[in-house]
């Protein structure tokens, strides 16, 4: 029954489906089925008029039409030849108009179905507009020019209208037929674009998710809710790895996750993926997963996604493996805190009893000057030792009390004047008088030290060296600037990393370890006040420490 409706209301997409045989003869059936039916009727109501060889031959002409339909291989002949069935339609119509209009009116509106279907065609739509009008206009003036009956104007204008009719439903059909098909390419157009968009998307997938899957790195992306939309493999053996014993699908909250040192459980809010949920973005923000005596140091970073409007539609969160990085840095500290612990005893020895014999009188001179040079190396080398263990054991504690900059800063001078003059170098202090601060007295001084004598060992002879202290908008500042050797830029960015010397000083064979400056730096920053420096190389360089105003120094080193 279904199939019988499509095919009666020519439904569009199985029309079209159909081969051109099909598609021609659906489109003859109506006005054949038409013909036949009025053939019928005349037989029964007035079987005189087959006596006219008029309608004989109409009937003859609508069946070898139908017939052609069937039988012609449409498909063969040159595209669109089948347009003459519905042209020759007109002629079975003519001859029945003719021979039985007193019988049936209203016979010339036949002609609609063969102009509908020429029209419709969507093939030559002007030829089919005008072959329509003027076909129509066949069927009635062609009797009118062989029939006996004088031509008159009136007899040729009266029966206008139906080929007028015919002309103005041929143009509509055009029109709307054009329009449909025009819509049908757009349609057809997107389809295509379309189906290349969808390729390509499976492309790009089927690329991202080999890539993700590729990187040794955890990735885990999650939706604006917290929702998980995607886990890596490598996410998922981590996943597994933090899942206490017995669960099997373990969700987020139920993760064994620690935090620094891997033995506080981390708080739900601390944990990397709430916190990317919550819309943080971080990185390098270390969490312990698994049972504890077991467990691997992950180090996590996130990044929001946000779509064009700037609202957010989830987060990607990336989780490394980092544990044999981590346990590697704390045998290295452990070994350097080992060595340096070693080596402070004799040496300190060595530089006591070197002092002692050099109080001694009577000394030759030779070994009066052996002892110096005894006393300024083990002097050198037991900096070197406790820089390194300073740099080793980590955070020493800050003691703030209320101290004087300018104070500190003179006498620290006043300490590094033999050695400047020995290196041949003007080292002077430009202080007010005084410059309340809350500080560590020990501390800052250890700060001065190291960057005075740095500004004298990395300074050729003949330099000069200014520490200049003041006051600033909200704390106060010094500032050690030499005339030495300088960096370039991106040796000036990396002097405060730990073990980090610049080119010029290992090329000038200096002795040093690169630490004090990034124990300086640790130092400075634990008072909440910041260490920074200032370089051109071949000139100079200008290190500036600033601190804050006594109050919120305290509120920082306390909290720290
Ligand atoms: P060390 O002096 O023991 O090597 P530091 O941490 O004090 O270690 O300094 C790190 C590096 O920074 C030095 O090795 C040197 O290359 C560079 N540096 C520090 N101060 C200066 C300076 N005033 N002028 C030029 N280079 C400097």
């Amino acid at each position: 029954m279904e199939k019988l409706l499509n095919l009666l209301t020519l439904n569009r997409v199985r029309f079209h489906a159909l081969s051109l045989r099909g598609r021609v003869l659906l489109s003859q059936i109506p006005l054949s089925a038409t013909m036949l039916l009025l053939f019928l009727w005349i037989a029964l109501t007035d079987a005189a008029l087959f006596d006219d060889s008029r309608l004989r031959a109409s009937v003859v002409l609508t069946v070898a039409l139908f017939a052609a339909c069937v039988v012609v291989p449409w498909e063969r002949l040159p595209y669109p030849s089948f347009l003459a069935v519905p042209l020759l339609d007109f002629v079975p119509i003519g001859l029945l108009r003719e021979s039985a209009a007193d019988t049936v009116t209203g016979l010339g509106l036949l002609a609609a179905f063969p102009v509908i279907w020429l029209a419709a065609s969507g093939q030559l739509p002007r030829f089919s507009i005008f072959a329509s009008a003027l076909a129509t206009l066949g069927v009635v003036w062609v009797p009118l020019f062989i029939g006996d009956a004088r031509v008159t104007l009136e007899s040729l204008t009266q029966p206008l209208l139906l080929p007028f009719m015919m002309f103005a439903i041929a143009v509509t059909v055009s029109v709307m037929t054009s329009s449909m098909t025009e819509q049908q390419r757009v349609v057809e157009s997107k389809d295509v674009e379309l189906r290349a968009l969808l390729d390509d998307t499976a492309r790009r997938e089927r690329l991202l998710n080999a890539i993700v899957n590729a990187v040794g790195v955890g990735v885990l992306a999650i939706g604006e809710d917290g929702r998980r939309l995607m886990m890596n493999s490598t996410q998922q053996a981590l996943h597994e790895y933090g899942m206490p014993r017995g669960v099997l699908d373990a969700r987020e909250d139920d993760l064994l996750l620690f935090g620094e040192g891997g033995t506080v459980p981390l708080a739900a809010e601390e944990r990397p993926e709430r916190r990317a949920a919550a819309g943080e973005t971080f990185s390098d923000y270390l969490v312990w997963i698994g049972e504890p005596g077991n467990q691997r140091v992950l180090s996590t970073s996130a990044r929001t996604i946000r779509d064009a409007d700037g609202r957010m539609e989830g987060s990607v969160i990336a989780y490394s493996d980092v544990t044999e990085f981590v346990a590697a840095l704390a045998a290295k500290d452990d070994f350097v805190s080992h060595v340096s612990h070693e080596l402070r005893t004799p040496l300190t020895s060595i530089h006591g009893y070197a002092e002692l014999i050099g109080m001694s009188e009577n000394l030759p001179s030779e070994v009066e000057w052996g002892l110096e040079v005894i006393t300024r190396n083990s002097t050198q080398l037991l900096g070197l030792v406790s820089d390194l263990l300073g740099a080793a054991s980590g955070a020493t504690e800050i003691r703030v009390a209320p101290n004087d900059l300018a104070a500190l800063v003179r006498s620290a001078v006043n300490a590094g004047l033999p050695r400047a003059a020995a290196a041949g170098i003007a080292l002077q202090a430009d202080t007010p008088e005084s410059l309340p601060v809350s500080c560590d007295a020990a501390r800052m001084t250890q700060v001065l030290d190291n960057l005075i004598s740095n500004a004298i060992k990395y300074s050729p002879q003949g330099g000069a060296v200014t520490v200049h202290a003041g006051a600033t908008d909200d704390g106060v500042m010094f500032s050690v600037t030499d005339t030495g050797m300088g960096m370039s830029d991106q040796d000036a960015r990396d002097v405060f990393t730990r073990f980090f010397r610049s080119s010029e000083a290992r090329r000038s064979v200096i002795p040093g370890l690169g630490l004090g400056l990034a124990l300086a730096k640790d130092i400075v920053e634990r008072h909440g006040g910041s260490l920074t420096c200032r370089s051109v190389l071949g000139e100079g360089s200008v290190f500036t420490c600033t601190l804050p105003a006594t109050e919120s120094a305290r509120e920082v080193a306390e909290a720290r």
